[in-house]
């Protein structure tokens, strides 16, 4: 567990005083999820959202070890701001492992799991008779880091973001921005908007209305943005005009982090930071929450748990796969049995052809003994 820099300023105390309120009751903790392939700048970009270096990286032996296992893991960073005396604890779930394998079926259960059992360890604490000291763990955003390969969603992204969407809010982001020209990353969000369309993937929609001026616009241009490009970067760079940035340099200039021209960084860190950070706890609690509640309780209002459906599951999985292996070994066994018969029968003619030979054998030596003996009576 990791204390953040209280000197850290993610704009915590910057929420109106309501949301400030509202959030501090529900126990100021807010939960961010990033999901998506390794080397997509996961880590990075939370280190960059959080403008200090909370997240150690993933050091190249334990990637490698990573994949060894072949699994998802889930880590879960805790980091405490305090702003002008608020305290808020930020959980960032990362997920690495994910989509690195050649064969990714089902990479994204531990996800769903992590984020099915995070509801119902809430609804078990919210059916006790104490219930003032619940632990929070539900995940509020889920940003799904889809790699800009300047096509389209693979399979695994809509599978996944399927899966993620009817459970937690999902926000798409397209990942390392600055390595597409403008145009290619326009029309590469055009076409991630077309497949989530198509696909009926379920994304988080920031509230259009408010009545406070220019919110609503500024809203309706963040659903425009979606999925948001982001550049990930924890240097400061020189511009060619002199400005120190949060960005990256080349040899043609930098690609600068909090620029809306060459990305949607601060349009995603005001979205789940500030704007809808509200909106992100209560979507979280009266949709996805309520879904679970009303999915996972029977008739008599007890827990139907996700480990028992799955014990059911992989109980029916179990029986399939001992069927089937039982019948793999009874087709080998008959398989054997043929073989067998066969180096019997070989067996039984190379004995009887062994014996011929012998007999043979037997007769010329004899022979060879009666001429010997002949010859020797000629003598
Ligand atoms: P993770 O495995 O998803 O956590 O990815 P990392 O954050 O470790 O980043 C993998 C590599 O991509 C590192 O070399 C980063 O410097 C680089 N990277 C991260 N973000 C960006 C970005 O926005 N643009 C570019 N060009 N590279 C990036």
């Amino acid at each position: 567990m990791l204390n953040g820099a209280a000197s850290s300023t993610i704009g915590i105390a910057n929420l109106p005083n309501q949301t400030h309120k509202i959030v501090s009751r529900k126990g100021a903790t807010f939960t961010l999820m990033v999901v998506g392939e390794s080397g997509t700048g996961k880590t990075t970009y939370i280190n960059t959202l959080l403008t200090t270096t909370i997240k150690a990286y993933r050091d190249p032996a334990k990637r490698r070890e990573m994949l060894a296992r072949k699994t998802v893991s889930i880590d879960v960073i805790r980091v405490e701001f305090e702003e002008k005396g608020f305290r808020t604890q930020l959980n960032v779930v990362d997920t690495p492992g994910f989509g690195d394998y050649v064969n990714n079926r089902d990479a994204w259960q531990p996800i769903i799991d992590f984020i099915d059992g995070q509801h119902e360890s809430y609804l078990r604490q919210e059916m006790q008779p104490e219930r003032s000291d619940i632990l929070d763990g539900r995940v509020h955003a889920c940003l799904y880091f889809i790699y800009p390969s300047g096509g389209t969603l693979r399979a695994l992204d809509i599978e996944t973001m399927k899966r993620l969407g009817s459970r937690v809010n999902l926000i798409p982001v397209v990942a390392k921005a600055d390595t597409l020209t403008p145009k290619d990353l326009a029309q590469f969000k055009r076409r991630v908007r077309d497949a989530i369309a198509h696909y009926e993937i379920n994304v988080y929609t920031p509230p259009v209305e408010s009545d406070t001026e220019g919110v609503a616009e500024r809203n309706v241009a963040l659903i425009d943005a979606m999925p948001y490009a982001v550049i990930g970067s924890e240097d400061d760079v020189q511009t060619p005009d002199g400005r120190v940035v949060r960005g990256r340099q080349y040899l043609w200039g930098v690609s600068e982090v909090e620029n809306d021209e060459h990305c949607d960084f601060r349009k995603l860190r005001n979205l789940l930071i500030r704007s809808h950070m509200l909106d992100l706890v209560t979507t979280t609690e009266e949709r996805h929450y309520e879904h679970f509640r009303s999915t996972h309780l029977d008739a008599n209002g007890r827990i139907v748990s996700t480990v028992t459906r799955k014990d059911a599951k992989f109980k029916e999985e179990e029986d399939n796969l001992r069927r089937r292996f039982a019948e793999q070994v009874k087709a080998k066994e008959a398989m054997f049995r043929q073989w067998e018969q066969k180096l019997i029968a070989e067996r039984d003619k190379l004995n009887k052809d062994l014996e011929h030979e012998h007999s043979y054998i037997t007769t010329l030596t004899q022979e060879i003994k009666a001429l010997e003996e002949r010859l020797a009576g000629k003598k």
